[in-house]
């Protein structure tokens, strides 16, 4: 065991190599990618463009600190307003998911003079002390409190509750469309739109954490763009996205609306913006909109659902958009996991105890959703003789 299995349960397969959907291992045994390792490889695995790309800005320029321009990242901040919901033309580049969220709670703060926090329950924001308060699950947090102390947190989806707990003082609502890591549990209709109702009436900053469900996983772009999360769609003041955004190399941003970057207060990172990472999220950018990824997840995604439902195997619920799925089963999601991956090659993850969390990248095809079912049917499903 490395020094790394203090905090990382190791998984018994040595990956070498990937391509496309598949992963390698180190006895040359392939499995299929419906994990993507939380969504972080949405082009697939070393897409040609993407690599191509790091190896051009490697040779040319590793690193220079982030107030001197570079072609790479200005083209970067470019791609990513045109690409954002709305106006949201303001960009803050950074190394991670929860520095995005930070970065986010912090300008909410500064902008608009408020202190508390509104987060909803089952949330995950991240791991570092600020975007842990606004997580839910208490398991992260004991060891490590106190966190920020003025966080509230409502119920997910309960648009009452959300009203009740917002006033002059909150600096910002966060919440992710589609919750990942609590579960895959969908916003309900007109969730969002109420949170950008409530918190426009009471100049609260609304931030959307679309750091798993963004970059077309949902089968939109954004997933607060999606009308079975958004109906018509709803921008927030402040979107973050990381995980996927420059193909696995480690990258957040958070967007901001120009009157929450007007006073967004002094902030900063040494590596924000590196070029060698902006060049993959460029080509990563490029390639979701060249190769239609966003058209291809809500294609492959409504496919494998319609599959599940028609299959034998034994569901409790399948819920999700695009290829952002949860599967919800009767056995413990770690021993269907574990079965998926030693006697079928197929990687996936858990969200909880119960669901089975499938974030593929998004050049999946319909035949890898068959593969994937016909496994779930030969191990749930019951058999002959368990039946008579
Ligand atoms: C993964 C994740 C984060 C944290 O991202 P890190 O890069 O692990 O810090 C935050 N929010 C959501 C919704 C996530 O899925």
């Amino acid at each position: 065991m490395s020094e790394y299995s203090f905090v990382f349960s190791e998984k018994p397969i040595t990956i070498e190599s990937g391509e496309g959907v598949t992963l390698t291992s180190e006895d040359g045994t392939d499995y299929l990618d419906f994990g993507a390792s939380y969504a972080c490889t949405p082009t697939g695995h070393c897409h040609p463009q993407v690599v191509e790309a790091v190896k051009e800005q490697a040779a040319e320029l590793l690193f220079v600190q982030a107030s001197y321009p570079v072609k790479a990242r200005t083209d970067l901040h470019t791609r990513l307003a045109a690409l954002a919901p709305g106006v949201l033309e303001n960009v803050w580049l950074c190394n991670s998911g929860t520095e995005a969220n930070e970065a986010a709670l912090k300008f909410a703060r500064s902008a608009t003079g408020g202190t508390k926090l509104v987060a909803a329950t089952r949330a995950f924001h991240g791991r570092t002390a600020g975007t842990l308060s606004a997580t839910w699950k208490p398991k992260y947090k004991k060891p490590f409190e106190p966190l920020l102390e003025d966080v509230e947190f409502v119920t997910y989806g309960d648009s009452d509750e959300l009203e009740a707990a917002v006033d002059d003082d909150t600096a910002a609502v966060i919440l992710e469309p589609i919750q990942g890591e609590g579960g895959i549990n969908p916003a309900p209709a007109g969730y969002l739109a109420a949170a950008r109702e409530i918190t426009a009436d009471t100049n609260t900053a609304l931030i959307f954490d679309e750091i798993q469900t963004g970059l077309g996983r949902t089968g939109t772009t954004w997933a607060c763009q999606n009308e079975g999360i958004a109906g018509d769609g709803v921008t927030p003041d402040i979107l973050t996205t990381a995980k996927g955004l420059a193909s696995g190399l480690p990258l957040g941003a958070t967007l901001c609306a120009d009157w929450i970057a007007e006073e967004a207060g002094p902030h900063g990172s040494t590596f924000s913006g590196n070029p060698v990472v902006c060049a993959a999220a460029n080509a990563t950018i490029d390639v979701l909109v060249d190769e239609q990824l966003a058209g291809n997840a809500a294609d492959v995604g409504d496919y494998l659902q319609a599959e599940l439902e028609a299959s034998d195997v034994p569901l409790r619920d399948v819920r999700g958009e695009g290829l952002m799925v949860g599967i919800e089963v009767k056995r413990g999601a770690n021993r269907v996991l574990r079965d998926l991956a030693l006697e079928h090659q197929i990687l996936a993850l858990p969200a909880g105890r119960t669901v089975v969390r499938l974030l593929p990248p998004l050049v999946l095809e319909r035949k890898h959703a068959d593969e994937l079912v016909a496994a779930l049917e030969s191990i749930l499903a019951p058999t002959e003789a368990s039946q008579s």
